[in-house]
């Protein structure tokens, strides 16, 4: 699914779920399916109706759950967009601050192999983590 741009969202605006669609560039049953999910929406003229304001809170909610629903020993894969524990529990880890200049110091790149689509999923940690790293995978250097 693509990435939702909440800016081309009013909050005090309104929009029926074609509206809505149009607005995002994703299908009606992309919407249908967040109001499925528990995105509030109201009927009027026999439409249903999305309050902007709404829309953007339960957008917002869902990408912070998004983020803290990620254990320590899974990874999120962009491909399948949901988590996933590495096949085999094999994890690379890189001393990524050697090779990119920008990131912070002892920062680690973690790379693994989604179990179901078999692409790669990445993930940033810190060096303090190392060990439970080890514990918790087989990992590689
Ligand atoms: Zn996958």
């Amino acid at each position: 699914m693509a990435r939702i741009n909440l800016r081309k969202i009013s909050p005090t605006k309104r929009y029926t779920v074609r509206e809505l669609a149009n607005k995002l560039n994703i299908t009606p049953r992309a919407i249908y399916l967040k109001l499925k999910d528990g995105l509030p929406s109201f009927p009027m003229k026999k439409k249903l109706h999305i309050l902007g304001e709404e829309f953007i809170e339960y957008e917002k909610t869902k990408r912070v759950k998004r983020k803290q629903y990620i254990k320590e020993s899974e990874f999120w894969c962009c491909s399948c967009k949901n988590k996933r524990e590495p096949l085999n529990k094999e994890v690379k880890i890189e001393d990524f601050s050697q090779t990119n200049k920008k990131v912070q110091k002892n920062t680690i790149l973690l790379t693994s192999v989604c179990p179901v689509c078999k692409n790669q999923m990445f993930k940033f940690s810190n060096t303090s983590k190392i060990e439970e790293i080890k514990s918790m995978f087989k990992t590689k250097e």
